[in-house]
Formats: structure tokens, sequence, C-alpha cells
């Protein structure tokens, strides 16, 4: 059924609200204000837009509606910053039941082209070899290599990859026979060194033609200086498998964020935003207000970016990460950035303040940044043992960080909010808030 209608406001996930006989729904592709005409029969559509709004701008993705990735692609970017600090000013009034001044979440100038990752799912369709992104909500892949938010050097690298394997006539993975060669082919890129890291997931280690095959890739492009292969046989739609094997160059990239040198592997968890996480941390940190005396505890650290970048203003830094690998990476670059004032430790950061509070270790400030699950209310009952001076909560997911701050607030004052756009055209937003002890 057809029924035009006005949208009235955001919803939490920032979808546009309309009302029919005072049931609430959600559509995307639209903007407050506008009358629109929705299909409301089963998946709520959008079917036309009648009254645009002065806000919209014109979509250049061929797959918008497909991809389901960039729903705020059709919004001028400056209202994208908008709808952001409004979604937070809303969450943190709900949260607390007070109204908090948020500056305008911190902006790209150019917010295109900024993914310094992506993974090439691979398709036989009617004998042809597809290769792109999924569906939204399905597994159905879209052929396309030229998404706007990605590094345009990652978005050729793998055009031309895909062009290699029908090439080479390799056989590719059927999800649903299990049977075949290839499945992904994972890029990054650092637009810092220009390095691209080319990982091929493949099912077997071994395949007719591998030397000649990495050959070719060598030569696309000169700054390819490292490919991977990663074999994953699992039945699952997990990207990368466990083994793995360097066929060409290192096998790793770096990047370089606010003059320190990073690492990045197939498997390393890295900010997919490299200018943005520049702007991310550097708003952390001068939040955090450091002193050479002080101890800093990184939670959730990754490969240890922010201790690292943190490590020269301070007496020491202790930076903890549950995944192994990433521990690794983590020493690795302080040996590269020559910083031997932070001690990286393999661990789940409850347990780990848990023995830290247990040992009446001291800490003056602790800057965070969990995953969208956000924290655990016996980590923040240990932060309030140990009571550093300052907490400086990084988050990707504002709603479980509103929730775990409702914990520390007998403690500790809300001083700063500020959202950081990670994602331009994307739902997601990325959040820091300055605690400060009372
Ligand atoms: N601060 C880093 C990483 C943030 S992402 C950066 O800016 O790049 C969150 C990190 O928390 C991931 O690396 C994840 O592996 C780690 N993590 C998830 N659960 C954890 C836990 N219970 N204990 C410690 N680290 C955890």
């Amino acid at each position: 059924m057809k029924k035009e209608v006005v949208i009235s406001s955001y919803s939490e996930n920032l979808k546009g609200l309309f009302e029919i006989n005072k049931n609430k729904y959600e559509v995307n592709g639209v903007i407050p204000g506008e009358k629109v005409l929705v299909d409301i029969d089963k998946k709520i559509k959008l079917i036309n837009v009648l009254k645009k709004s002065d806000k919209r701008v014109k979509v250049n993705c061929p797959i918008y509606d497909l991809c389901g990735g960039c729903t705020l692609q059709h919004i001028d970017y400056k209202e994208q910053l908008n709808i952001k600090t409004k979604w937070l000013e809303n969450l943190f009034l709900k949260a607390f039941n007070k109204h908090f001044n948020i500056p305008l979440v911190l902006g790209m100038k150019e917010p295109f082209n900024y993914r310094n990752k992506n993974q090439m799912v691979l398709k036989k369709e009617k004998n042809k070899l597809i290769g792109g992104m999924y569906q939204e909500g399905t597994h159905n892949v879209i052929d396309h290599n030229n998404c706007l938010i990605q590094d345009e050097v990652i978005n050729k690298v793998e055009e031309q990859i895909k062009k290699l394997i029908i090439d080479f006539k390799y056989s590719i993975y059927d999800e649903d026979k299990k049977v075949g060669l290839f499945r992904h082919v994972l890029v990054k890129r650092s637009q810092a060194t220009k390095e691209i890291l080319v990982v091929l997931i493949t099912t077997s280690l071994d395949f007719p033609g591998k030397n000649n095959f990495v050959k070719a890739i060598t030569k696309l492009n000169k700054e390819i200086t490292s490919i991977v292969q990663n074999v994953n046989n699992r039945k699952t739609s997990a990207v990368l498998g466990d083994k793995e094997v360097v066929l060409y160059g290192p096998g790793f990239i770096f990047d370089i964020l606010l003059g320190k040198k990073f690492k990045i592997t197939s498997k390393s968890f890295y900010q997919i935003n490299s200018l943005q996480t520049e702007v991310l941390y550097s708003e952390a940190i001068k939040l955090a207000d450091l002193k050479k005396t002080d101890t800093v505890l990184d939670a959730y650290a990754g490969v240890g970016t922010i201790g690292l970048i943190v490590a020269n203003n301070v007496k020491k830094v202790l930076s903890v990460e549950i995944v192994k690998d990433a521990v690794k990476n983590g020493i690795d670059n302080a040996k590269y950035n020559k910083i031997n004032n932070v001690v990286f430790v393999n661990d789940d950061a409850t347990k780990y303040i848990n023995n830290l509070a247990a040992n009446n270790q001291k800490l003056d400030v602790i800057i965070m940044d969990p995953p969208r699950s956000g924290s655990t209310v016996d980590f923040l009952n240990a932060v309030k043992r140990i009571k550093p001076r300052k907490i400086v909560y990084v988050s990707c997911n504002p709603v479980t960080q509103v929730e775990d701050l409702k914990q520390l607030l007998s403690m500790y004052n809300i001083k700063h909010i500020q959202g950081v756009d990670m994602f331009p055209h994307t739902s997601h937003v990325e959040n820091i808030v300055l605690l400060e002890i009372k």
C-alpha cells in the first residue's frame, strides 16, 4: 500500500520517523519536514520524495539503496554534523535528565574516500565473476568497486585484482556448495605512507600459477608493498581464517598517526579513518591534559595507538588489550617509535584493572576506548577504587557509553562531551567524554 506522509523527526538510529494512525514507522533516505510517498506493505520503503528539504543533496552513489552503508548520503554534510550533535544532546539529556552544551561534532573537510580498508567479496553469478559488497541484510553480492567513502586507490586495486582473477580463470567460492578457491580480497592502504597491503583469502594454500598471479598483482601498482595469503576453509561467513603466509614483501604496511608509525597487518584492529583518528586522538589528548609525572592507563588499547602517542608526555603508560596479536603489534610499534615507557599487557581490561586496584596501583588518568558493547560494571567499580584524576572515555557507541557513565557519576563530573565524525555519511557517531573527580 502506498501512502503520502510527512517526516516528523529522526529516529534513534537516524532514520526518518512518520506516523500513521498513531503508529510510528521509520524509513531511510528522508529528511524531517519532507513530504514523501512510502510503501508500507512489508518492508517500509521510500518510493518518492514529493516535497524536498533544502538540506537534501544529490546522491552520487549508484548503489546507495542497495548497500545500506551510507544512510545519510542524501543529507548535506554540515547538516549531518548537526544531526549527530543533536542526537548526542538528546541521548545525554535522556540519560542524565540534564542539558549538556555539546559543541558541533568534528567533521571532515572532504568527507569522501576516507576508508583505509576494504574487503571485496567475490561470487560467481550466471558464469560471471562479480565482486564488491553484500546487499544490506543479505548475502547477495553487488558488483561494485567504486565505493565513495573508500580510498580511491583501494577501489582501483580491487577492480584490477578482480580482472586478474578472471584472466587466471580461478574458481570462486560458492557459499552454498562450499567449493571453489577465492573468497575475498582484503586491501588496506595508508594515505600517509601510500603503502598498500593486499590479502588474498582462499580456501586452500596451494593453487596453480600462484607465483605468476602474485607477480601480476605487484605490477598493478608499485605501492603494493605486501601480499599475504590467508587460508579460510571455514564454512561460516567470517572473512579471515587462522593460517597465513606472506607471498610478497614484509607482510604488513605502516601508517602514521600524529607523527608515530604504526604497523598494520591483515588481522590487526585499526581505526578505518586515519585522518579523523588524528582528530579524535588529538581531542582526547587535549582533554586528558597530561602531566610529565602521570601514570596513564590506556584500556582497550588495540595496537597501542593512543598510549604510544601520549607516551612522550607522561611518566608511564599501561596498555591493556585482549587480542594477543594486537598486543604483539603494540610491542613492535613501541620499538619502531623508540618508546620504552609503555607496558603492554595481554588481558581482559576488567581483570587487569581489578588487579591494579588490588595492588594499590596509582593511576593519574585513564583513557578508555571499549568496543561497541561498552565496558563492565566491574571495570568501572575498580576505576572508582583507583580514583584517577581524569577519565577520558572514547566510544564508538554512545548508547553504551552513557550507561557506563552512570556508574561513575557518584564520584566524577562530566566536564566535556565532544563527538567526532569518524564515519561520514553513515549513522555512526563516535564520542569523547571527559570526566573529572569531584
Ligand atoms: N584504542 C584502540 C582500539 C579501540 S577498539 C584504537 O583506537 O585503535 C576496542 C578494542 O578493545 C579492540 O582492540 C578490542 O580487541 C579490545 N577489547 C575488547 N574487549 C576487551 C576486553 N574485555 N579487554 C581488553 N580489550 C578488549
